[in-house]
This record gives C-alpha cells, sequence and structure tokens, in this order.
C-alpha cells in the first residue's frame, strides 16, 4: 500500500462533470489499496476571473486582500470534490490550508512554505478518508494569522510540499496535457510527450516559461527527493517522471527557505573572447559560432547585449588549451563584419588568465537576494566581475585567475558551503542534447547606461531590487568599456518580469541620478526563447544551431545568455512564437502527431 499526493488543476476540475470524473479516479486509487491526499486548483479560469474583478476595483489591490480574495477559489474545488467522492460510497474531507497546518512566511501573494503539520492529515487518513486539501494557499502565523497564497499556479507547489511533509511514495500532477512536453504544445502542436526528464532540466524549464509545472514544486521535489510525476487526468497514460538524484534527508523546517545554495562551483582555466561592435542584424551570432563549431571547439558560457550605436558585443569563454584556435576563428570572420574595412567594428578581444567561479541551488530561484549577495561578497574582497552569466539554478561570474581562490574561499564562507571544481555530467545518451524549448512572454529588458567598471556596482544594483523583491535575469555587462568623466564605465542590461519593470526602473533611475550612472532604458516589447538539455554539456555546435534556425528566418537576436545546460535568446516580442516554432522544428523535435489540449 502506497501514500500518493494527487493534484488536479484548473481544467482537471473546471465543471461537475470533470469533479466527477476525479472522484471516480480517485476512488479508484484508494480501491487497489492506496491511501491518497488530493490537492486541488480553483475550477476552470476562477481565479483570473477573481483577479479581473479585483482589477475592476483597484489598480493596485492590496496584496492581502488579494490573498483574501484569491484563496477562495481552492476553497470552491474542495468542498465540490469532498462531496462528489462521498456521493459514490468513498468517505473523504476537505481542509483548507490553515485547517491542515500550512504555514508560510508573511509575504503576500507570493508566500514561500516554511513547514507542514501531518498530525491531523495522518489522523483523516488513518480513518480511511481520502483528504482533499485545497492548494495555493497557506497561513502565516507571525503576529497574527493572515491567510497567505504561494503566487500563480502554486498549487503544484502545495502538492508537493505535502508529499515531502507526509513522507508520501509519490506525487502525482494530473493537468490538461499528457504529460512534460517539449514544448507547449498550445504554441506547437507537434511538441512530443517525454517518458523522463531529469529534475535540473525540468528546473530549467519550468523557470524559463514552461508553465505545467510551478518551478518551486520542481525545486522541493530535487531537494527533498519527491518522486513525481505529470498525467493528463483525462486519459490513463503513463505521463513524464521527473527524475532526481538520491538526496541526504533535510529536515522538514523551513522547507522552501533552508539553504538557497547547494555549492560554490570553479573551473579556473577559461580565456575570454569577445567581438565588439557588431551590426545588430539577424545571423551574426550564427556565422560566428557556426564556424566554431566547424572546428569542433566546445564554446562555454555565451553572453551578447546590444549597445549604444545599436552595434552588439558578443563574447564568449572557453577553456584555455582551445583559446588560439578558437581566436583564429573570430579573428578570420571579423573583416567581414565590417561594413568599412580599418574601422573599429567587429574588433577581438581577449581576455586570458580568467576563472569561472559559480553559486549553484534550487532555491535561488525567485529569491533575488541570493544573486545580490554573491555580487556583494565578491565586491567586498575587492574582486571585479568580468562576466556575468546566470540561469535559474546557478550565478556563474568571470573573475581574474588570481582572484579565483579567493573568491572561492570568500563564496564559501558566506555561503556556509564547501567548493568542488566543475565536474562534467555525463549526459545521459539515450536522450538528444536538447530536450525542450520555452518561451517567456512575461518579461522586459532594463539596459542602465555607464556604470562604473568598478567592484561593487552589480551588487548595489542588484542588492537594490533584491530590497523590492525583484528577480532579475539574463544579466548581461557589455564588453566594451568607455571612459566618461575619467572612470571607465560599461553599460549592464537584464530582464525582469513585467510586473516589476516599472518599480524597477523608478528605483533604478533614482540609484542612477544618484551615483551619476547614465540612463535607465526599459523595453518591454521582447520575448525569450529558450533551449534546454543536459546534453549540450561539452556539445559543440547546440548554441550554433539555435542562432542558425533564428537568423534563416530573419530573426534579430536581441541578447543571448547560457549555461551549461540552456541557451536563452531574447528577441522582438512579436517574432517569439515564430522563434520558439522554427527552434523546436531545428533540433527535430516534432512530432508527426499533433496535439489538441482540452479547454
Ligand atoms: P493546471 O491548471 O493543470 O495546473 P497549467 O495550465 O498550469 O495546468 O499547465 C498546463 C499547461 O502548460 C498546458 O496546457 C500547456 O499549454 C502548458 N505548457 C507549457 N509548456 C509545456 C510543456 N513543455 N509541456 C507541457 N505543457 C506545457
Ligand atoms: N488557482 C491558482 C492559479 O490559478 C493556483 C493554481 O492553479 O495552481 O494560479
Ligand atoms: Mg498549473
Amino acid at each position: 500500500m502506497a501514500l500518493i499526493v494527487q493534484k488536479y488543476g484548473g481544467t482537471s476540475v473546471g465543471s461537475v462533470e470533470r469533479i466527477q470524473a476525479v472522484a471516480q479516479r480517485v476512488y479508484k486509487t484508494v480501491q487497489s489499496g492506496n491511501s491518497v491526499v488530493v490537492v486541488v486548483s480553483a475550477m476552470g479560469k476562477t481565479t483570473d476571473g477573481l483577479v479581473k474583478l479585483a482589477n475592476e476595483i483597484s489598480q493596485s489591490p492590496n496584496r492581502r486582500e488579494m490573498d483574501m480574495l484569491l484563496s477562495t477559489g481552492e476553497q470552491v474545488t474542495i468542498a465540490l470534490l469532498s462531496m462528489a467522492l462521498q456521493e459514490i460510497g468513498q468517505p473523504a474531507v476537505s481542509l483548507t490550508g490553515a485547517q491542515v497546518g500550512i504555514i508560510t512566511e508573511a509575504e503576500h501573494t507570493r508566500a514561500r512554505i516554511l513547514s507542514i503539520s501531518t498530525e491531523r492529515l495522518m489522523g483523516q487518513i488513518n480513518q480511511g478518508k481520502v483528504v482533499v486539501v485545497a492548494g495555493f494557499q497557506g497561513i502565516s502565523n507571525t503576529s497574527e494569522i493572515e491567510i497567505t497564497t504561494l503566487g500563480r499556479g502554486g498549487s503544484d507547489t502545495s502538492a508537493v510540499a505535502l508529499a515531502a511533509a507526509l513522507n508520501a511514495d509519490f506525487c502525482e500532477i494530473y493537468t490538461d496535457v499528457p504529460g512534460i512536453l517539449t514544448t507547449d504544445p498550445r504554441l506547437v502542436p507537434e511538441a512530443q510527450l517525454m517518458t523522463e526528464i531529469t529534475c535540473d532540466e525540468m528546473l530549467e524549464l519550468a523557470s524559463l516559461g514552461a508553465k505545467v509545472l510551478h518551478p518551486r514544486a520542481v525545486e522541493i521535489a530535487k531537494n527533498y527527493g519527491v518522486p513525481l510525476v505529470v498525467r493528463s487526468s483525462w486519459t490513463d497514460q503513463p505521463g513524464t517522471w521527473v527524475t532526481s538524484p538520491k538526496v541526504q534527508e533535510r529536515a522538514l523546517v523551513n522547507l522552501e527557505l533552508a539553504r538557497p545554495v547547494d555549492g560554490v562551483e570553479f573551473d579556473p582555466n577559461q580565456a575570454k573572447l569577445s567581438l565588439l561592435r557588431v551590426p545588430d542584424k539577424p545571423g551574426v551570432a550564427a556565422q560566428l559560432f557556426g564556424e566554431i563549431a566547424g572546428q569542433s571547439l566546445d564554446v562555454d558560457l555565451i553572453i551578447q547585449s546590444i549597445h549604444e550605436g545599436n552595434t552588439n558585443d558578443i563574447a564568449f569563454t572557453v577553456n584555455t588549451p582551445i583559446l588560439k584556435r578558437a581566436e583564429a576563428v573570430a579573428s578570420a570572420i571579423a573583416p567581414a563584419l565590417r561594413n568599412q574595412p580599418n574601422s573599429d567594428e567587429a574588433e577581438v578581444l581577449v581576455e586570458n588568465d580568467t576563472a569561472k567561479v559559480s553559486i549553484a541551488g534550487a532555491g535561488m530561484i525567485g529569491r533575488p537576494g541570493v544573486a545580490a549577495k554573491m555580487f556583494a561578497t565578491l565586491a567586498q574582497a575587492g574582486i571585479n566581475i568580468q562576466m556575468i552569466s546566470t540561469s535559474e539554478v546557478k550565478v556563474s561570474c568571470l573573475v581574474d585567475q588570481d582572484n579565483c581562490d579567493r573568491a572561492i574561499s570568500v563564496l564559501c564562507d558566506a555561503f556556509e558551503i564547501a567548493a568542488s571544481a566543475t565536474i562534467p555530467q555525463t549526459p545521459n545518451s539515450e536522450f538528444p542534447a536538447v530536450r525542450g524549448v520555452a518561451l517567456d512572454r512575461n518579461q522586459t529588458r532594463l539596459a542602465i547606461r555607464q556604470v562604473p567598471d568598478q567592484p561593487g556596482m552589480s551588487a548595489k544594483l542588484f542588492g537594490l531590487l533584491s530590497e523590492h523583491n525583484i528577480s532579475v535575469d539574463m544579466i548581461i555587462q557589455s564588453q566594451r568599456c568607455r571612459v566618461v568623466d575619467g572612470v571607465p564605465r560599461r553599460d549592464i542590461a537584464f530582464t525582469v518580469a513585467r510586473m516589476d519593470a516599472e518599480n524597477a526602473q523608478e528605483k533604478l533611475t533614482e540609484m542612477a541620478e544618484q551615483l551619476g550612472w547614465g540612463e535607465v532604458i526599459l523595453d518591454s516589447a521582447i520575448a525569450k526563447v529558450s533551449i534546454v538539455g543536459s546534453g549540450m554539456v561539452g556539445q559543440p555546435g547546440i548554441a550554433a544551431k539555435m542562432f542558425n534556425a533564428l537568423a534563416e528566418n530573419h530573426i534579430n537576436i536581441q541578447m543571448i545568455t547560457t549555461s551549461e545546460i540552456k541557451v536563452s535568446c531574447v528577441v522582438a516580442e512579436n517574432e517569439g512564437v515564430k522563434a520558439l516554432q522554427v527552434i523546436h522544428a531545428a533540433f527535430g523535435l516534432s512530432g508527426s502527431e499533433k496535439f489538441v489540449v482540452p479547454s
């Protein structure tokens, strides 16, 4: 007999008939000899409807009242499902987050779970009842008891956290698609189902826009080793398992807040190559990285951003032994990228003797303070950051090789962990290098001109944003340096969620004025498209293939960032869907069958 947590999303409980179908599935699971805790979402588009109502009354509704309002959606579903179960002879009881004892931090509309009491749940289970729990909600009890919610899509997180707290055998997420697909079938009907995916890959995909799982749910599954499967609530297909390596036992306190960083990693032998002032037009990145891949040279980090005069800087790192060959390729291409011979366009810059130092951990998702703490720690040690590359679960900084040991030691102290050299992962060769493609249409781009090139600037900037709880992604410092008022300066660009954009621009403008930095520019008409896969580690040509697919379709790349297992490109908003489709096809991920998602 197993203890199973089943979660049913909005569409799966969207009508009385659907709720009755869910009751049948739960009943069958119990009849097969299992104990079941069910977590449900609000019916259909109820939460969207409640948000709309609030917006009709206030443009910026009070966050406490939003929680009071939105938490009602799930309360309707638990009562109805419990009744449906009782109707078919299955004893059941509904419980709200507060009744279970799902304790969260006192952060309205985006609370993290701290702990979950299991007594009441276990008491009911032992009486043979199915417990139906309201997802997405909890209570904070710091001073007075308050209802909190976890953030949109948060019922997945409730379910996996319950599974961890109950030490359940596994957690099943029932939804309106047959599992995790290579991309969103609503945008690419030829998307294909995967039988399994690693937690790390899913963490990236979920954070980069694949809404099928809430990223924090994957984080908990990874940290607590909860076996997790995503299935269709319409069929009996096996779905997709999210696999995680064995974990050490963790305390169930501060569940979503415990240790945000698991490790400090480093690679002491990197060199950086930059191509400065290349034209801002489709095909440049494709040409450069295509030629490099043609020589079977493996590139590690890649960044690209637009700067003054609307030209791009592209920078990338390679392991020192292949630097000379990579440099030869870049120098050979450069003349073709110049509009006029002998101009300062397409200048090749080489910085030898650099090291990559990274912090890694699933707990940094949505916690802007973690990256800010890394930058502040390096700044306090007087270490300048030459290049930053971020993924959802890793922040990497390129520093002078001479500073590598000191950077590792101060970071290990700051995050109270041990360091390890970056160990190349051995990807599962059964699977293609790129597993999934995601589109995020919820981001905006901010750029700050002329930030002094001194230690501590990133710490200041991202520290300010983290004070206002604004998460940042795709941080890119320009490669070219310009001396203004006797101080060398660079531009810094990054992306933030749409809902945070104006607040971020306002706060940064105040800071920039005080410190004598340049203008803060906001561009909201962007989309971010990303490829994810553990198999891209050590495989030349993956990024080039993505850039090439965009170039062939005349889609200009505005920004690039990479981590070991993902490449993200910012493109114009109106080209986002097309970009997703052509990249999905370029990696051969399209199947012959078309998906139709139930509405
Ligand atoms: P639920 O209400 O069950 O939580 P969601 O709407 O939150 O469902 O998530 C399921 C949706 O996620 C699917 O209908 C699909 O459009 C979208 N989606 C985005 N990316 C993917 C992907 N890679 N695989 C499967 N579904 C995806
Ligand atoms: N009902 C909430 C939402 O729509 C939570 C969830 O469904 O996961 O965001
Ligand atoms: Mg969901």
